[in-house]
Parts: structure tokens; sequence; C-alpha cells
């Protein structure tokens, strides 16, 4: 593949929440890629962005004409921000556009949707990351570093909580736009964290849904999920998501002490304790750190730390957790093909 000279342009595709109140602010703070690019279905947002942000026509899309984005030398990579059911057939056409991607988390509804974005992206010959954001997160990174490094000891215990209360009527409670409820939202980053935490993949899952408390809201998707991941010589992460609840905790008790955040999961302000003190980083742009990462990893064809693998790998342990909450038993892992992958 060849080297690219920096900074690298980047279009936006889904000028929702998260597009526009992060990724784009974020990237007015980048060093090695820039706002270069706007796509999206509704033309009044465009208008809008574009002007916000000083972005060339030339260089906004809809959906129907994105696929000549391939002609667009300003535009290198295009970032996926939209409903998770959208992210296969926007990184195939991004991919057969020729265009590098990042795909917002989960990387797609089901294993075989993120089989086939990896087929597509190897065969166009463009680097894909994920949208895995709390990988270039100061305290998650020191979480990884305190329990991969064993600095409190072999760890015994984790409990990784993420949830928050849904407003009604969102696409996210629409299983075939979200694909599944708060596990594919939120618990995709207790999972994530009890991983990178261990630098262990699990061997097995077993997994209950919650009680359902508002009928009228969770007809489509499950309003809760508690599991717990096996890692093997007694270690366990227990976990819950629910979006009825509002919880952001990642605790970790080991042989010698703790360790812990919370918030853990957020973008700024994130607090983190240990049993000998507490833990200090100065702020950071997350979604910022992420692209420039990206950016350098594409320029100096290094590999990602969040590659496409990872993204599937974390859809089938949801899989897994989703068919132990259906069966009400237990269900083995076989995760062996990704132990090569990097966490940290
Ligand atoms: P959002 O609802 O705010 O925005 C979704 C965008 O997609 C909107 O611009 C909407 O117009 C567009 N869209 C196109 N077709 C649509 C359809 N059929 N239904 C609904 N919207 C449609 O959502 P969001 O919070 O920005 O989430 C977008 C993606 O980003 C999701 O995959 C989500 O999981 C991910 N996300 C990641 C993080 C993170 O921290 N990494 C945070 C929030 C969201």
């Amino acid at each position: 593949m060849k080297t690219m000279n920096l900074p690298l342009g980047v279009a936006v595709i889904g000028l929702g929440e998260y597009g526009t109140g992060e990724l784009i602010p974020a990237l007015q703070h980048t060093s090695h890629c820039r706002l270069t690019g706007l796509i999206s279905g509704t033309s009044a947002k465009l208008k809008k962005y574009a002007k916000l942000y000083g972005i060339d026509d030339k260089n906004c899309y809809s959906y129907e004409n994105f696929d000549s984005i391939a002609g667009n030398a300003d535009i290198d990579i295009v970032y996926i921000a939209l409903p998770n059911s959208m992210h296969l057939e926007f990184t195939l056409r991004a991919a057969r556009a020729g265009k590098h991607i990042i795909c917002e988390k989960p990387m797609a509804c089901t294993a075989d949707e993120c089989r086939e974005m990896i087929k597509a992206v190897e065969q166009a010959g463009v680097r894909f990351s994920m949208g895995y954001r709390l990988h270039f997160d100061p305290f998650n990174q020191e979480m990884m570093r305190l329990g991969q490094h064993e600095q409190f000891g072999t760890i015994d215990r984790m409990l990784l909580q993420n949830s928050y209360t849904i407003e009604p009527g969102v696409w996210r409670l629409d299983r075939s736009l979200a694909g599944g409820g708060p596990l594919m939202n939120n618990g995709i980053y207790c999972i994530q964290a009890a991983m990178y935490i261990t630098g262990r993949l699990p061997i097995a899952v077993e997994a209950k849904f919650a009680p359902v408390t508002d009928p009228g809201k969770f007809k489509a998707v499950e309003e809760g999920i508690n599991w717990t991941m096996f890692f093997g010589d007694g270690i366990i992460a227990e976990c819950e998501t629910n979006y009825s609840k509002e919880q952001n905790i990642m605790r970790v008790d080991a042989k010698d002490g703790w360790f812990e955040l919370g918030p853990a999961y957020e973008y700024r302000d994130l607090k983190g304790r240990t049993s000998r003190g507490d833990m200090d980083h100065g702020p950071v742009n997350q979604q910022a750190r992420q692209m420039d990462d990206f950016a350098r990893c594409i320029s100096e064809n290094l590999p990602t730390r969040v590659p496409a693998e990872m993204g599937l790998r974390d859809i089938e342990i949801i899989t897994a957790i989703y068919e132990s909450a259906r069966a009400g038993k237990r269900m083995e892992l076989d995760l062996s093909a990704y132990i090569t992958l990097p966490e940290s």
C-alpha cells in the first residue's frame, strides 16, 4: 500500500449527534487529518455544516451521489457515523470508491456483515479502523497497563456497567436499524474493557435478560442484560447494561488491591482511583487522538490498534451473549483466531 502525505482529508457521513457533536468538532483539533467533506441524506444539514466549517460544495454528497466521491482527491477517509444497520452498505460503497474507512461501533448488526465488510476492504486495498475511542483515552490506557502488567497482582473480578436512560421513539429501539439493544450500544464498551484490562479473550459467557419494566418502549430490543465473561484461571467480568438505568463503572479487584474508573466510558471528565491513590491525567480529545492515530497508521503503513477484526470479534461475543440469554445457559467461545489482536 502506498504511503500518503499528512494531513489526510476526512469526510463524515451521518450528520447526527455523534457526527456533528463530537467528530466534526474533534476534527478541528487534529494534527494529521482534517475535515474536508460531508455526506448526508438531508440537504439542509449539508448546507448548514458546510457553511459552519467552510466545506466546499464539491465536497458535499448525498447518499445518492456518494459513489462519485471516488474521484475526489480532497477526501482520503470516510468516517461512518450512521445507524448500525447502515455501516455495511456504506463500508462497501466507500471501499469501492477507494477510500479508507473509520466505522462507528458496533461494526455491524451480525458477524456475517462484518465478514463481508472485511472482504470488501481487503479487495479494495483500503484501510479500516473501528471508532473505538477509549483505546486512545489515558484513563482507559492506564486500566490496560495496570491490568495487563498485573500492577495489583492477578485479577480476580471485574465489575463493568454502562447504562443510560433512553428516550422513546429513537432508532436505537428499532431492531432493524440498531441490530439489538443496549448490549450493542453500551455493553460493547464493557466487553471491550474486560479484554483490554486482562489482555485475554473470554472462553465463555453466561447471560440473562433484565425484566422489562416498560413494554411500550422495549418492543423490539432488550431493555437490559446482565452477563458474565469467563477468562480462565478464575478471572471473571460481571457486566450490565440497561436502557432504564444510569451506570458508568469499570472496577477491577485484584490480589493486591483494586483500580477503577467512574465515570469510565464518557468522552471527557473521566475519573480514576486505585487502592494506592487517585489517577491523574490532563484533558484529551479522545476522538482527535483516535483519528490522528489512524491517519498516521495509513501514512506510515502501520497496523491500527482497533482493526476490523476487533469489530468482528466483539460482534461474535455479543452474538454469544444473546444466545446465552435466550437459551438460559452458558456458551463456550472459541476466539483463538483473534489471539494476536493488539489491545492497547
Ligand atoms: P443519531 O441518531 O444522532 O444520528 C444518526 C444520523 O444518521 C442522523 O444524521 C440521521 O439523519 C442519519 N440517518 C440516516 N438514515 C437514518 C435512519 N433510517 N434512521 C435514523 N437516522 C438515519 O445517532 P448517533 O448517536 O450519531 O449514532 C450514529 C452512530 O455512531 C451509531 O453507530 C452509534 O453507535 C455511533 N456512536 C458512537 C459513539 C462513540 O462514542 N464512539 C457515540 C455515539 C454514537
